[in-house]
C-alpha cells in the first residue's frame, strides 16, 4: 500500500507534524501488502471540546451481492477465502432499533474497495480517500522516539485515523442521536454480533443475525475469535469496546505510543480483505487520561454514494 498525504495549510507549516503522519503512513504502508494507493488529506482544525481528531472516510456504497464477489474474488487461494465463502449468497439479517430500516446498500470506504479490486473508484469518485481533522488546541508530542510527557502522541492519532479510512467503521453510528431512518450497513458491520449470538463456527457466521442496535452489547467475532466492540453511546460504535483490545478503540492517552496492532486488530483489517504482512503482534497498554477519538459526526450525513470533503477549514 502506498499512502500519499494531501496537507493542509497548517500542518504543511510544521515540519514536525509532517514528519510524524509520514512515520504512521508508512507504518501502515509496512503492515499492508495490497497493491493499493490511497490519498488522504488532513489538517489542523478547531475541533469540539475532548475530540483530539476526527476521520470523514470516503464511503461507496454498493450492493451486498457485489461486495460478497469482491471479498471472494480478492481472497481466492489466501487464508480469509473460506471466511468470505461462508458469507450467505442473500445479505444476512441485521437488527435495527425500532424506527429504522436497512437499506438495499452496504457502505464500504473507498480505500477498502480499492484493496478489493473494485476499478475506476478514483475516476469515479474523485481522489480522496479520506479526509482528517486534527484538533488545535491540545499539546501534540512528535517524537519519533518515546513521547513527552503529558502530551498526545501525534504519530500514534495519525495511525489510528488511518484506520478508520481502511474500513474501521459501522452504520451504528448513523443510528445513535436519532429516532428513525433508512442505514447502509458497512462491510465492518457484517462482523457485529449482538453478545448472545456470538457466532461459534463459519457456519454460524454465515447465518447469524448481526445486530446495529446500540442498546445490545455486541462483539466483532469471524466465527472463530471475538472481541468486544463500542456500543456507539458513550463512545462511537466504531472502535472497539476498549484500548485493551488494540488501536481502533476510542480513546488515547497522554503519553503513550501505539504503533502496532494487537491481533483484534489485525482480525478486522484481515477481515475487510487487507493482507496483513510482518508486523508483530502487541497487547495495548491499559489507559490513563481518556479522551475520545471519534468519527466525526457529519460523517454519515453524507449523500449515499459518496463522502467526499474537498477542503477542510483551518
Ligand atoms: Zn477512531
Amino acid at each position: 500500500m502506498v499512502i500519499t498525504l494531501s496537507a493542509g495549510s497548517t500542518l504543511l507549516a510544521s515540519s514536525d507534524a509532517m514528519a510524524a503522519f509520514d512515520r504512521a503512513a508508512s507504518r501502515w504502508e509496512e503492515l499492508i501488502a495490497n497493491n493499493t494507493n490511497i490519498v488522504i488529506q488532513a489538517d489542523f482544525g478547531a475541533l469540539s471540546g475532548g475530540i483530539l481528531a476526527t476521520s470523514y472516510p470516503t464511503q461507496v456504497a454498493t450492493t451486498y451481492s457485489e461486495l460478497r464477489t469482491l471479498l471472494i474474488s480478492s481472497s481466492a487461494g489466501e487464508p480469509d477465502s473460506a471466511l468470505f465463502n461462508a458469507l450467505p449468497e442473500s445479505r444476512p439479517d441485521f437488527a435495527l432499533p425500532p424506527g429504522f430500516t436497512a437499506s438495499n446498500y452496504m457502505n464500504a470506504t473507498k480505500a477498502n474497495l480499492k484493496a478489493l479490486g473494485a476499478a475506476n473508484l478514483d475516476q469515479l469518485y474523485g481522489p480522496w480517500d479520506g479526509s482528517i481533522t486534527f484538533g488545535t488546541g491540545y499539546s501534540y508530542s512528535y517524537l519519533a522516539n518515546g513521547v513527552e510527557p503529558g502530551k498526545y502522541d501525534f504519530e500514534s492519532i495519525v495511525f489510528h485515523e488511518i484506520g478508520h479510512t481502511l474500513g474501521f467503521m459501522s452504520a451504528v453510528d448513523k443510528i445513535v442521536g436519532r429516532s428513525s431512518g433508512s442505514v447502509d450497513p458497512t462491510l465492518f458491520d457484517l462482523f457485529r454480533f449482538p453478545s448472545t449470538g456470538i457466532p461459534d463456527t463459519l457456519s454460524e457466521f454465515g447465518t447469524s443475525s448481526r445486530s446495529l442496535k446500540p442498546t445490545d452489547s455486541t462483539y466483532w467475532s469471524d466465527g472463530a475469535s471475538s472481541y468486544a466492540l463500542s456500543s456507539g453511546i458513550s463512545y462511537q460504535a466504531s472502535h472497539w469496546a476498549s484500548s485493551a483490545i488494540g488501536i481502533m478503540d476510542p480513546t488515547v492517552s497522554q503519553g503513550v505510543k501505539e504503533l502496532y496492532l494487537t491481533t483484534a486488530d489485525r482480525s478486522a483489517f484481515s477481515s475487510m480483505g487487507w493482507d496483513l504482512s510482518g508486523g508483530e503482534v502487541h497487547h495495548a497498554p491499559e489507559p490513563a487520561t481518556l479522551f475520545m477519538l471519534p468519527l466525526g459526526a457529519s460523517l454519515f450525513l453524507a449523500a449515499r454514494r459518496v463522502r467526499q470533503k474537498r477542503s477542510r477549514a483551518a
